[in-house]
């Protein structure tokens, strides 16, 4: 029985999800519940379960994670102070995390509340 993470079964697209944004390191799909207009899943091609899991080795993957926010930001018209967009990353179980593959959600497309709930 394969033990893949729902994501990384749609990177190696065993479930079918168009990819909005791919590089070598990460890859990212609109999420399945969308919270916003825009919400977008940025998530490692290597598997780490949660950020506080990711070591020194990681660090590249880590940066690309933010690095492909941007750029998908850009490809979204977003990328500036009048639009913008929120990244969240839910570590653990008070942090509401569901699913053990490092993500970072994109939010955008409307005014989002602060403090998050
Ligand atoms: P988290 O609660 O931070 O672990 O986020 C997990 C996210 O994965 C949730 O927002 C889910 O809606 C999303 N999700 C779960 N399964 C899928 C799927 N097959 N395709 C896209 N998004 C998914």
């Amino acid at each position: 029985m394969s033990d893949k993470t729902i994501f990384q079964k749609i990177i190696d697209h065993e479930i079918p999800a168009p990819l909005v944004y791919e590089d070598d390191l990460v890859a990212a799909f609109n999420d399945i519940q969308q919270q916003a207009p825009i919400h977008i899943l940025i998530v490692p091609k290597k598997l780490i379960p949660r950020v506080g899991a990711a070591m020194p080795e990681d660090q590249a993957t880590l940066g690309a994670l933010l690095l492909a926010a941007g750029k998908i930001a850009d490809k979204l018209g977003i990328n500036d102070r009048s639009k913008g967009f929120r990244l969240v990353i839910n570590h653990g179980k008070d942090a509401g995390e569901t699913v053990p593959h490092l993500h970072v959600h994109l939010l955008a497309g409307r005014e989002l509340a602060w403090p998050p709930g």
